[in-house]
């Protein structure tokens, strides 16, 4: 492969590994007789050296950004190596790389170069490469570019699978003070159209079964932790809005790595807040899956998680008095909320209680984490913890690390 094209794609893919918003799912799309296919979950993910999960072929269009965010590697003002891909140049190594089976897919993120037309023209001409030329039905990510032309965020939308729009910071005002070029409302309106294009796309396959798809697996934002001061609460919030206002499939949380000096920003020599990222991550699964509302996990006066603990099992020893819960008689809902019951474990209880009595022996096998839960619930009426029904009682049962010591292996 041309040396030049690889010496664009070492710098566009390190310059691409603080994008998180990569993860695939909830696509399900046959071969039309083209190359590749995206079953559900199905794109090749990697770990990168920070721990980040990416997908293998994870790249810039460009870093040659005329924006200046004060956070990022790619702002205007730092002197780094620019580089840019042609559109031509990322369609053909996705398809080398597809056919050498590095890859299944195609991350496209991009800096702004130029304008926001400019570089949303140049991601529409690689995905219709891809699939108008090289007939390519593998999975496609890319970033909607906020103040593009409407018209060609909805020419991509009709061509690729995800769509992301970062929103980077979770307030106005920490958007003003670090990325004062993007305008706050313009961010959301390419979520807005994307949101409003997939569901006149449901709308259309209720009439017509071949309408054709709109960015049929979801779009998606990130937004980084640990770069101002916004609390947890603050970020939880706006990942709840989102979800409301857009539908979203996903909010990622990206802990912020500092590489850039500045008064507004945090020491360089900080420690990405990975445990608080962590911390945000079980959040918004309590949000999607289990019921719970942001204030719910973090009330009035309370600003950030507790790191020592997680949310659900934190929200728990706020609500001690209604524990614990007899796993025989409580609704789903309330199963959800035992610290150690997930979303299966629950729904298996559900099954097996319409048939039978569950006995205490029953629950692990249902896959109910019993070291946790066991202090939250009877069975039959029996308390089966070690401790008496006190958060001090718990919290010394569980005993939990440090969170700043690595946890044994063996524990
Ligand atoms: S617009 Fe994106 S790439 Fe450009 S400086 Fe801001 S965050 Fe970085």
């Amino acid at each position: 492969m041309d040396t030049q094209i690889i010496t664009k794609l070492q710098t566009l893919a390190e310059s691409a590994k603080y994008d998180v918003s990569c993860a695939s799912s909830g696509v399900d799309k046959s071969n039309k007789g083209g190359l590749g296919n995206s079953a559900a979950c199905g794109i090749c993910h990697a770990w990168s050296s920070d721990g980040r999960c990416i997908s293998l072929l994870k790249t810039l269009m460009t870093n040659d950004c005329v924006y200046d965010c004060a956070y990022c590697i790619n702002r205007s003002s730092n002197d780094i190596r620019r580089e840019s891909f042609t559109a031509e140049e990322v369609a053909t190594l996705t398809i080398e790389f597809y056919r050498r089976n590095y890859i299944e897919g195609l991350f496209l993120s991009s800096a702004i170069e130029k304008n926001p037309n400019y570089t949303m023209e140049k991601i529409l001409k690689v995905v219709q490469l891809l699939r108008h030329q090289h007939k390519f039905f593998g999975y496609i990510h890319v970033k909607g570019i906020p103040g593009a032309d409407p018209a060609l965020i909805r020419q991509v939308g009709l061509l690729v699978d995800r769509m992301s729009v970062n929103i980077e910071l979770p307030t106005r005002e920490s958007l003003r003070l670090l990325a004062p070029q993007k305008n706050p409302e313009k961010l959301f309106d390419p979520m807005r159209q994307i949101k409003d294009g997939i569901l006149q796309l449901k709308d259309d396959r209720m009439h017509f079964k071949h309408a054709p798809a709109f960015v049929p697996a979801g779009q998606s934002t990130q937004m980084i932790v640990g770069a101002t001061d916004d609390s947890d609460k603050t970020i939880l919030e706006t990942t709840e809005k989102l979800y409301k206002a857009f539908d979203l499939k996903r909010v990622y949380f990206s802990a912020y790595v500092p590489v850039n000096e500045g008064s507004l920003l945090p020491s360089i020599q900080l420690a990405p807040p990975k445990l608080r990222e962590h911390r945000l991550y079980q959040a918004d699964f309590l949000l999607r899956f289990y019921k719970f509302s942001a204030s719910e996990l973090l009330g009035e006066g309370e600003h950030n998680f507790d790191l020592a603990y997680d949310p659900k099992i934190n929200w728990a020893f706020k609500h001690i008095e209604q524990f614990p819960m007899e796993i025989n008689r409580v609704s789903v809902e309330e199963l959800l909320r035992i610290p150690g019951i997930g979303t299966t474990s629950a729904r298996r209880i559900m099954r097996q209680r319409k048939v039978v009595t569950i006995q205490y022996d029953d629950l692990s096998k249902m896959g109910v984490v019993m070291k946790r839960a066991k202090y939250f619930l009877t069975c039959n009426g029996k308390f089966y913890g070690d401790k008496a029904m006190s958060v001090c009682g718990i919290k010394t049962a569980l005993n939990p690390p440090s969170p700043y010591n690595q946890m044994s292996l063996f524990a």
